[in-house]
């Protein structure tokens, strides 16, 4: 959960700007015998209104429930870090698996209609150990740094693993060594 209220913000805004489709700004074409095309990524419109939809009602549970005021201000981001904060008790609480599942969706849900400029590469099985066990998330790369905002990094959707470029040769140093212990194994 904690997670995935991290990621909503960025995503959100991501989701939002990728609204624009070609980014003409002229507006839809609604004369002509052709299919107009809107300039506009209606998916990405329905995926920005779920994330804000989604997390209102995820605080108005917390809110209606533990008889709270709720955040003071009402963007995306606020809620989320609000939202975080009550993590422990979402957690514990009767809504815990409806809200993971909503949260994961809505996280999966803003990747799939971003731009592939600002999607992440999956680039296999973390190789982290996490209390001696085999980290189970997945390594994602950023490669291209667009505006500034999205630095080119490689991370773990699950261990908190995260290298910047200055990590990344070090990085890949580790992640051969790994790979040839596995093949290593397979063998033996
Ligand atoms: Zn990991």
């Amino acid at each position: 959960m904690t997670r995935h209220l991290d990621q909503l913000p960025g995503l959100h805004e991501d989701v939002v700007e990728s609204m624009p489709a070609g980014g003409s700004g002229t507006g839809p074409a609604v004369s002509g015998t052709r299919e107009p095309r809107l300039p506009v990524n209606l998916d990405a419109g329905d995926q920005a209104s779920q994330i804000d939809k989604d997390v209102r009602y995820i605080v108005g549970l917390v809110t209606s429930e533990r008889g709270l005021a709720g955040p003071q201000r009402a963007d995306v981001a606020s809620r989320c870090a609000w939202l975080a904060e009550h993590v422990e008790w979402l957690a514990a609480s009767d809504y815990a698996a409806e809200v993971r599942a909503v949260l994961a969706e809505l996280v999966s849900g803003a990747l799939r209609v971003i731009s592939p400029i600002r999607k992440p590469i999956a680039l296999g099985p973390c190789i982290q150990t996490v209390e001696d066990l085999a980290c189970e998330g997945t390594l994602q790369a950023n490669i291209t740094n667009v505006d500034g905002r999205h630095p080119a990094r490689i991370w773990c959707t699950h261990c908190g693993f995260e290298a910047n470029t200055s990590h990344w040769f070090r990085f890949g140093e580790d992640w051969r060594e790994h790979m040839r212990g596995v093949a290593t194994t397979a063998v033996g």
